[in-house]
């Protein structure tokens, strides 16, 4: 009887035994949509399960903070307000402050009052339209982060609280929602103490560690000119430790009386951004933060286009590299990418390092 409990006993720890083994092999894999896009997450480690359920936590709750068209959410509170302060929390309004950081860095090309505009071109609601150049030139007059104010602070050292528009501003997160969101993950991550990750929230990508067998994770650049064939690439990646996040015109867009329109806004005409990229890809080790600042750049230096993009880049401003690709097939590499990035062949595209 002993020797029978015996070898049970000794069963059960060689199967326990197994499925540790297992729960460590095996990532932890979730798809989740939210802020209108799919997201796959790739988790590995003994707390990856845990850590997996905190982060779909996280993406939702912040897609219901964030979000322009769910009606609850604390940005359509506020974009609702009609001129009224309004307690929007902590974290929004940080928030907030960094998207007005980005505007002021980037001489204005990221803003997230450009909100009205985008509304006008039908981009929230998918019923697309080009407005009236008169009705875009009013709708301007409200752009500016000089019509977003913040206030109620509980000690010198806290965040603000309450903020409110003044009258005909609204606010749009989508160009900066996901980079924070995937800040937000990486924070996640460390307290589950996970060794190795890697997240897709649509064009934003977190290569958290490497590969488990050590090397890099391979992130495709996704082909311009192949939207749909999640398989064209113009390059890959290979990263370590980094955020990689990808803007193009090709991810939402319209077609009226035979012109293009996309949904990336040039602030100083309420245009969609027009000057040959067709996407921008920027990226910056894992630190925390660098998520958002990524989304919020890749934006901005769609706007911007190569030459000011080029500059931006070279000013040191931030700390980034990037991947811009032309309608004419031109992808620049800036130099400190070179030694990651790898060409696609026969994708008819030529290819620059830039310093
Ligand atoms: P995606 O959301 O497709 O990954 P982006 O990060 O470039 O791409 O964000 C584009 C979104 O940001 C638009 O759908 C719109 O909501 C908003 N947006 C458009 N133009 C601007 C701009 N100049 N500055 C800030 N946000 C913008
Ligand atoms: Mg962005």
């Amino acid at each position: 009887m002993k020797r029978i409990a015996a070898l049970f006993l000794a069963l059960g720890m060689v199967l326990a035994a197994g499925c540790a083994k297992k729960d460590q092999d095996e990532p932890e894999q979730r798809e989740v949509f939210a802020m209108d896009t799919a997201m796959v997450l790739t988790i590995y480690g003994e707390d990856a399960f845990r850590a997996a359920n905190a982060a779909e936590e996280e993406i939702y709750r912040l897609d219901s903070l964030l979000s322009r068209t769910n009606e609850a959410s604390k940005v359509s509170l506020l974009n609702n307000a009609e001129g009224k302060m309004v307690p929007v929390g902590v974290a929004l309004c940080d928030l907030i402050q960094t998207a007005a950081t980005y505007t002021e860095l980037t001489d204005g090309a990221f803003d997230i009052t450009i909100a009205p505009v985008v509304s006008a071109w039908g981009f929230t609601t998918d019923h697309y339209q080009v407005p009236e150049q008169e009705e875009l030139e009013e709708l301007l007059t409200h752009v500016g982060m000089e019509h977003v104010q913040l206030s109620g602070k509980s000690s010198a050292s806290a965040g603000y609280e309450n903020a409110s528009l003044d009258p005909g501003t609204q606010i749009d997160m989508g160009g900066i929602a996901k980079g924070y969101a995937s800040d937000r993950l990486s924070v996640i991550f460390q307290e589950h103490q996970i060794p190795q990750a890697l997240i897709s929230l649509g064009g934003n990508v977190l290569a958290w560690g490497s590969k488990p067998d050590g090397s890099a994770w391979r992130v495709g650049i996704q082909d311009p000119n192949a939207p749909s064939d999640p398989n064209a690439y113009v390059g890959i990646l290979q990263l370590t430790d980094a955020f990689a996040v990808t803007s193009g015109s090709y991810e939402r867009f319209f077609e009226q009386d035979g012109v293009t329109y996309h949904h990336i806004i040039d602030p100083s005409t309420g245009y969609p951004a027009q000057n040959g990229l067709v996407s921008v890809t920027v990226v910056a080790d894992a630190a925390q933060g660098n998520g958002t600042m990524c989304d919020a750049l890749s934006t901005a230096l769609f706007v911007m286009g190569r030459e000011k993009a080029l500059d931006f880049w070279r000013s040191g401003a931030c700390d980034f590299e990037m991947i811009l690709v032309d309608e004419d097939g031109l992808v620049t590499v800036t130099a400190g990418l070179e030694d990651c990035f790898q060409a696609a062949e026969g994708g008819g595209y030529t290819y620059e390092v830039v310093s």
